[in-house]
């Protein structure tokens, strides 16, 4: 599933498209949503953001539309008349003089008014999202104290986009090991140092990922194994995906566990249980 960093730069080509633009047509698959399609046609489109793993398109008139690209959702954009050559289902299109915005596969898409935006069932419980410029180390630091989360293990509290949204898999797995804190630790079995160097990790590696298009590996390594030969993806991470390959910091071979029905990556030396 894309994870925040992914969400966002996704956001950010369709709002290149749209953004500022009068949509003169919006278009849904989803008979439940067809009723709105009269009440945007004709109206401009204002902004284009992210929340964690979901994305909310403003129009003018108050009303937005929320998606949520799930596993399989995909947006792409093409110059207006065009469409993308490809064998998937189109659920939204938001046409206007130049451009189409076009979302396929995804199937949780609504249309909401402004108003009701805390009280969406999914973005009500959304906590902070860590690429949002607004959350910062304090933010994360109470968020690790807080009764609600200071029992739980990190493997799980770092997905569960109710602690703080955005982070998916591999950035979890990335966070744990550059923190050098194995999954089932709790945050409240922390020391201070620890808690200082996982909130940075939080805050550090998915404001990377974003710039560099998923680059979550130190970045001057990440090119080093390119000029050496390495594909990006094989350069791009520390740990996630590298079952059985050294460690970059202690050469241990990094191991491959499920911990809540995904696979986590990381290295027995260098996370340990205390
Ligand atoms: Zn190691």
């Amino acid at each position: 599933m894309p994870e925040g960093p992914e969400i966002r730069r996704a956001a950010d080509v369709v709002a290149s498209c749209i953004i500022g633009q009068v949509a003169n047509e919006v278009w849904f698959a989803f008979e439940r949503l067809k009723p709105f399609e009269a009440l945007l046609d004709g109206v401009e489109v204002c902004a284009v953001e992210t929340r964690g793993k979901a994305m909310l398109t403003r129009f003018a008139n108050g009303l937005l539309i929320y998606s949520h690209n799930q596993l399989y959702g995909r947006w792409y954009c093409c110059p207006a008349g065009e469409r993308p050559d490809i064998q998937r289902q189109l659920r939204l299109a938001i046409h206007n003089r130049k451009s189409s915005a076009l979302l396929y596969s995804a199937s949780d898409i609504a249309v909401l008014h402004e108003s009701e935006l805390e009280t969406h069932p999914f973005l009500s419980r959304l906590g902070p999202d860590v690429l949002n410029s607004t959350t910062d180390q304090a933010l994360l630091l109470a968020r690790l104290a807080d009764r609600r989360f200071r029992n739980r293990q990190l493997g799980g509290l770092l997905v569960d986009q109710g602690f703080v949204a955005g982070l998916g898999n591999y950035l979890r797995c990335e966070i744990l090991f550059v923190a050098g804190l194995h999954p089932r630790l709790r945050p409240a079995q922390l020391t201070g140092p620890q808690r200082i160097q996982l909130t940075e990790a939080m805050l550090h590696l998915p404001r990377q990922s974003y710039e560099t298009a998923g680059i979550t590996n130190d970045l001057t390594h990440a090119h080093e194994l390119m000029a050496a030969g390495a594909d990006f993806e094989s350069a791009r991470f520390q740990v996630f995906r590298r079952e059985g390959l050294p460690c970059y910091r202690c050469g241990a071979p990094i191991m491959k566990q499920v911990l809540g029905g995904q696979p986590t990556y990381l290295c027995r030396q260098c996370q340990k249980m205390i």
